[in-house]
């Protein structure tokens, strides 16, 4: 399943050649009890200067996916398929080719940037050793220059560049960041959960800067995150995440004002708005990756399942286009039976 850039949605003059393509891509764990597939077999593509929002439960394979794509995963871990970006093969690229793409051509934005900064080194000496470890014709002062830039890009004063991580608040740690992330103009950013630590007000600050870089610098982003509302405000897609597999994807719009898959629909129930008069949740809970139920993952927990369900991975069908949705409810999921009204299997579990 690949959908096109949303251009409608974003006001952005069209563009038809992605930046990245992801085709089955899978990400697998060993565990003593058997393989844990965390993301299994998902296909999407991203443009220049588009935000994608991943969302989904804890444990649906959000992260796994971002690292999967860097490539940085515990050792034993499995990727498979296929991720080029811009036309170079990620899956299966040596260390060295992955060395230089990571920063490069592709950065990765983590929740906690406090462990990912050395506490006995100066701001500025992150910027140098990353800049010379991909380009060592650039002599340590041009690297500091590059630095002050791409710091001042990101809200940071230039004379601070030589300041340590600790004489900075959390907020402006994560600036520090992204703004390391972006010096040597990466064409994909992949921000996961980068705001979850930090209060409404400096998540604003940062929404905002990875925006004006997703517009500015036609970065592509992918922003994996419970949070609904920061997609709503944020992405021009949203791809929903459940039990490893994409479920649906399609633009915000239509994703938020018309959710197709039964598992969206739970997610937008579940969340608190100002409009919120009674909560709902998902019953039941994600399945054991180990061993996955067969069929849709999600016919445990469907409240429309069907006998059906639980025989074969719906196809993504497109019920509005350049929306998709893995589910049997509607026409090209494959397998379609008429005769089986929705829920009859749920009906039957729930009894
Ligand atoms: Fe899955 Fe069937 Fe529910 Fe669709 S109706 S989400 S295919 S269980």
């Amino acid at each position: 399943m690949t959908s096109a850039v949303s251009d409608t949605a974003s006001g952005r003059p069209p563009s038809n050649v992605p930046v990245l393509q992801v085709r089955d891509l899978s990400v697998a764990y060993g565990t003593p009890r058997g393989s844990l597939g965390a993301v299994d077999r998902i296909s999407f593509d991203l443009y220049p200067g588009e935000s994608l929002g991943v969302v989904g439960e804890s444990g649906c394979g959000k992260s796994s996916m971002g690292r999967g794509l860097m490539q940085l995963l515990p050792a034993g871990a499995e990727v498979s398929g296929s991720a080029t970006l811009a036309g170079r093969e990620l899956v299966g690229a040596s260390d060295q080719q992955l060395r230089r793409l990571r920063g490069e051509d592709i950065a990765l934005v983590f929740q906690e940037p406090m462990t990912r900064l050395d506490p006995l080194m100066k701001v500025s000496a992150h910027f140098v050793e990353a800049i010379r470890a991909h380009r060592p014709g650039v002599d340590k002062d041009e690297a500091r220059h590059m630095a002050r830039e791409a710091l001042a890009q990101m809200g940071i004063p230039r004379t601070r560049a030589d300041n340590y991580p600790h004489e900075f608040s959390g907020g402006m740690r994560q600036r520090i960041m992204i703004a390391l992330g972006i010096v040597l103009k990466p064409a994909v950013v992949i921000a996961d959960e980068p705001t979850t630590a930090l209060d409404v007000i400096v998540e604003a600050q940062i929404l905002d800067l990875l925006d004006r870089l997703r517009a500015d610098e036609r970065v592509g982003l992918i922003l994996i995150t419970h949070n609904l509302g920061i997609v709503a405000e944020t992405c021009d897609r949203v791809a929903v995440m459940y039990a490893g597999h994409i479920v649906e994807t399609g633009s915000v719009e239509q994703v938020f004002n018309d959710p197709k898959h039964p598992y969206t629909r739970g997610l937008m129930a579940s969340t608190i708005s100002l409009e919120t008069t009674a909560l709902h949740s998902i019953e039941g809970y994600p399945p054991d990756l180990v061993d996955p139920p067969p069929g849709c993952r999600f016919h445990p927990r469907c409240p429309d399942a069907m006998y059906q369900c639980r025989e074969k991975i719906p196809e993504h069908a497109e019920p509005n286009p350049g929306q998709h949705a893995s589910c049997y409810l509607y026409p090209g999921s494959g397998q379609p039976d008429p005769e089986e009204p929705p829920g009859t299997l749920a009906a039957a579990l729930h009894a």
